[in-house]
């Protein structure tokens, strides 16, 4: 400020000074008028010059022209210049760093797994994630300032919205939702802000999918036991109440016997499901060798196929080089038996059954189960493994199937890194086989010793 009073005064002073010397006395007060003047005009010219450049319209082109020119202003004005500089250079930064975190904050927002919409005070769109679109078949750009009554048009969806009530969720189809491919979505609204909302979306497809096969799973269960229990109750009340000759009397205790059989295999079916269900994968460390396995599988499907047929089928067996695989035993023999007896169960009397062991040249172990049985339709072929799936569903119980032979058999491949394979035509037999990765197999030193004394 003094800095401006003597640049005032100078100018008077100049200005009275000339005048002096031009008209003498006389000019003196012309000259002090004159000085004045000169001092307004170079003020008002810099006045002019400050007052542009805040007017500018780009705020940054303000900031540039006034860090450039800031030279160009003197005294006061370039006082003020430089402090406006300062601020807005200040007001920018923390411009940068407000940006940066909302930049942050929407990034996080859109590596969320549930979708986020932000709704203003009207249910317009502001802003939503990639997994929202997604979700609901919005365009994230397109459909901002959109009611998002107008985009998500499920009845169930607007009666949330009406009842307003937003304490719970609703469960609506997704976008791409269709018979076959199945979406489910759980919505839920938040109110925040001044009259704001925050929409979330999830993806419960799979969740709803294990809920069904739960509840199947369960009344399937029911079902089975039912059947043989209201079979056994029918023959005891028969027993009590009936005076049977000896014969009768067997026959229904045979028959009895047989129900309970079929109860205690399922009883047997469901705990090996639930074990394998619940303990941790097995490790590497316990090695089973192929040709015990194989035996015990040739004396149960002998065994087995008498039973069925009374002559038996054709059983082949070859059991290869003498191999060890790492997993446990119980279930590899549980997944291997498993396929030979429902090859045996499902190939009629004169047909014929092959079982092999390969070690392939990388490496992988293969157990092979051939039939010449009645083979499966292609449609059937992706659900077999399904529990309690049956093709052939008397065949299934008369032979005492559980129907949840090959959901076992799955398992047990998971578990040791295998490879379920499935091959069947209708009319052309059969061939389920496990395919064993190298890491699980190795020949037995014996085998290996004979193999590079033949070679
Ligand atoms: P199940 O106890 O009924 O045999 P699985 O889970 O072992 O149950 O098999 C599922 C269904 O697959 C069977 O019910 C049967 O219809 C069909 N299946 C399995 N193996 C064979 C086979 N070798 N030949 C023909 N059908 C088979």
């Amino acid at each position: 400020m003094i800095k401006r009073w003597i640049y005032f005064i100078a100018c008077m002073a100049g200005g009275a000074t000339l005048g002096w010397f031009a008209a003498g006395l006389g000019g003196l007060a012309v000259g002090l008028a004159g000085g004045a003047a000169a001092w307004l005009a170079a003020d008002t010219l810099q006045l002019t010059l400050w007052l542009n450049w805040l007017r500018a319209e780009q705020i940054n082109e303000t900031h540039h022209m006034m860090a450039v020119n800031e030279g160009a202003l003197r005294g006061a004005w370039r006082d003020i210049a430089e402090r406006t500089h300062r601020l807005l250079k200040n007001r920018d930064r923390r411009y940068d760093e407000l940006q940066t975190r909302l930049d942050e904050f929407l990034s996080a927002m859109q590596a969320s797994p549930s979708g986020v919409v932000l709704l203003d005070h009207d249910g317009r769109i502001e802003w939503s994630n990639q997994m929202a679109t997604e979700h609901f078949g919005f365009d994230a750009q397109r459909d901002v300032h959109q009611h998002i009554a107008n985009l998500v048009r499920d009845p169930a969806f607007k009666a949330y919205m009406a009842a307003a009530d937003f304490m719970g969720s609703v469960v609506i189809p997704g976008h791409f939702n269709t018979a076959s491919h199945p979406v489910k979505l759980s919505v839920n609204m938040h109110s925040y802000g001044q009259g704001r909302k925050l929409l979330l979306s999830r993806d419960i497809t799979s969740v709803e999918l294990a809920e069904a096969m739960q509840r199947d799973f369960v009344a399937n269960v029911s079902h089975e036991i039912r059947t043989p229990l209201t079979v056994l109750a029918g023959f005891v009340e028969t027993l009590q109440t009936l005076p049977l000759a000896e014969p009768e009397r067997r026959r229904y205790l045979g028959l009895m016997a047989q129900q309970s059989q079929r109860m205690q295999t399922l009883v047997h079916d469901l705990l090996t499901l639930s074990r394998l269900e619940g303990s941790p994968f097995p490790g590497s460390h316990e090695w089973t060798p192929t040709n015990a396995l194989l035996a015990q599988c040739e004396q149960e499907a002998g065994a087995l196929s008498l039973l069925l047929t009374g002559r038996g089928q054709r059983l082949q067996f070859e059991s290869g080089p003498v191999c060890e695989i790492a997993g446990v035993q119980a279930e590899l023999y549980s997944a291997m038996s498993n396929l030979v007896s429902n090859a045996v169960r499902y190939t009629p009397g004169a047909g014929s059954v092959k079982v092999s062991w390969k070690l392939l040249p990388d490496g992988r172990g293969e157990f092979l189960v051939t039939d010449s049985g009645p083979g499966i339709a292609a449609e059937h072929l992706p659900r077999l493994t399904e529990r309690f799936y049956r093709v052939d569903r008397s065949r299934s119980r008369e032979t005492g199937g559980t129907g949840l032979g090959l959901a076992i058999v799955k398992h047990v491949a998971q578990r040791h890194g295998a490879e379920l394979l499935v091959q069947s035509r209708p009319g052309q037999g059969s061939t389920f086989g496990l395919l064993f990765p190298s890491s699980r197999v190795r020949l037995t030193s014996t085998q290996a010793s004979m193999t590079k004394a033949s070679v």
